[in-house]
């Protein structure tokens, strides 16, 4: 993958600017146009996309079309379908007072101007398109800088969309941390859209905040589950064991860790154990239904966590020399080990023993907000508790991430794991701004008249 050189950048910025000014993504027709050059650009190209998918994560197929591909697909159709409601003033003459309906106060969604979109690797295609998507619809022009972890991608992304999408509105950047400041450091003003670690976000937020330009962080970091014991146990161990190996443990909504009541820990690792075998008959190891660990710097990061926990291995643990690593439960853990010190972005499960669901609560409250927070229980009491005594970004009950499939959900984090929302509609909001206007008739003149000095006893006289 050949990087962009970071002196061109300012130029690609300046031509996208001059783009934005003379009202290029304006128009409907047009933005409607780039949303379906979207939907055809994966379309046309489907086999390509999922070969570079596999060539950088070494994901199966069945994992990539419905979390990639065809949800970019479906989704840019979608959105060039909405776009007119999306976009229509909202005329609120019905909702103000009689005396200022004369006005015709609207709200007009409007393009926040020429954006920048950084990515990750662990999605590469979802997390670069998805908001770009919003970026079209909102009429903004995008600077796309995919991840240097996901070359094959990158390199791809980078040779197709000029093909398909106006290059004077839209372009892709390649390159690692380099190429993503210098980007930021051009006086940009409009919105960078970044989804990646907590450590690169600060980062970002800290560029953004000296241009005051505002930011969306779609971070990670470690999404809780919370089993009800009196839940059915083999039925949460199966959903939670699927959470934990699509894309093998390399989600930011990836289940990180499982609060049981102690009581229950050896039967939610029998029944693991059962759907493990179910999943992988001839283990993990030699199966085509995981996929791998991105580099071998992850892989070894892992690796260490694995070789400090003071807890008990109870299933895989082993690795190979492809970067392919077992799903791996662990049990006896607590919040001190190795395994709960950063997000395992991983296939290893830890499980951390409670006294009882208020202990589980209490644990989850006393870490940065999660992303995800899953909880399996069909109490009301419980999921009401757990409701009104945490915070995360989203919460599934009796599920993992399958929540991402539902087209009209935001996705956002709050507090440590980020600001700000995407998908569909959430993405154009991200996007656009609300501009607020009133249209004042000259026939008003009378009505205003208090409001213009000379200050008499009778206008002061509320
Ligand atoms: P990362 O933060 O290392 O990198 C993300 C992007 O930032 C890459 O394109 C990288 O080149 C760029 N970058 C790195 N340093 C930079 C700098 N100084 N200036 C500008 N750009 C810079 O993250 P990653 O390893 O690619 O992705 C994994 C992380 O992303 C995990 O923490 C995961 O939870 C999170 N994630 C979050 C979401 C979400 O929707 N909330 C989705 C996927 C991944």
């Amino acid at each position: 993958m050949q990087f962009t050189p970071v002196n061109e950048i300012p130029a690609i910025r300046k031509e996208l600017e001059a783009s934005f000014r003379k009202g290029v993504a304006q128009s409907l027709k047009w933005r409607r146009h780039q949303l379906y050059q979207l939907a055809r650009m994966v379309q046309d190209h489907l086999d390509e996309w999922v070969q570079a998918i596999i060539a950088d994560l070494g994901r199966p197929i069945a994992e990539t079309y419905p979390s990639e591909t065809g949800l970019i697909i479906e989704r840019s159709i979608i959105s060039a379908t909405q776009l007119e409601t999306w976009t229509a003033p909202e005329v609120l003459t019905e909702v103000v007072p009689d005396w200022q309906k004369s006005w015709k106060p609207t709200i007009y969604r409007a393009a926040k101007g020429v954006v920048l979109i950084i990515g990750p690797w662990n999605y590469p295609m979802v997390l670069t398109l998805q908001p770009l998507m919003g970026a079209i619809a909102a009429g903004c022009c995008a600077v796309v800088k995919p991840s240097e972890l996901s070359p094959h991608y990158s390199a791809l992304l980078a040779k197709l969309l000029p093909k398909y999408l106006d290059p004077s509105a839209y372009r892709v950047i390649l390159g690692g941390p380099d190429v993503g400041a210098q980007a930021m450091e051009i006086r940009c003003k409009s919105h960078i859209f970044f989804t990646g670690g907590g450590k690169v976000g600060r980062i970002i937020a800290t560029a953004a905040g000296k241009h005051l330009t505002p930011v969306t962080l779609e971070l990670g970091g470690k999404s809780p589950i919370i089993v009800d014991p009196n839940y059915d146990i083999k039925l949460a161990a199966k959903r939670i064991l699927w959470g934990k190996i699509s894309n093998c443990g390399q989600i930011c909504v990836c289940p990180d860790h499982v609060f049981v009541v102690r009581e229950k820990q050896e039967e939610f690792i029998a029944a693991l154990k059962e759907y493990y075998h179910q999943f992988f008959p001839d283990g993990a190891l030699a199966s085509d239904s995981i996929g791998r660990i991105v580099n071998e710097a992850h892989f070894n990061r892992l690796k260490g966590l694995l070789a400090r926990t003071k807890g008990n291995i109870v299933l895989g643990g082993q690795t190979d020399d492809k970067l392919r690593m077992e799903p791996t439960i662990i049990k006896d853990v607590t919040q001190e080990d190795s395994l709960m010190e950063e997000e395992l972005f991983g296939p290893i499960l830890p499980i951390l023993p409670v006294d009882s669901m208020e202990d589980a609560i209490s644990q989850i409250r006393s870490r940065p907000h999660p992303l995800m927070l899953y909880v399996f229980t069909d109490d009301p009491k419980l999921k009401k508790n757990v409701l009104a005594n945490t915070l995360s970004g989203n919460i599934a009950f009796n599920d993992t991430f399958q929540a991402l499939s539902v087209n009209e959900l935001p996705l956002g984090g709050v507090g440590d794991s980020g600001c700000g929302y995407q998908i569909l509609r959430h993405g154009f909001n991200t996007f656009s701004y609300l501009r607020s206007s009133i249209d004042m008739p000259r026939d008003a003149e009378a009505s205003l008249e208090v409001r213009y000095p000379p200050y008499t006893k009778e206008k002061v006289a509320f």
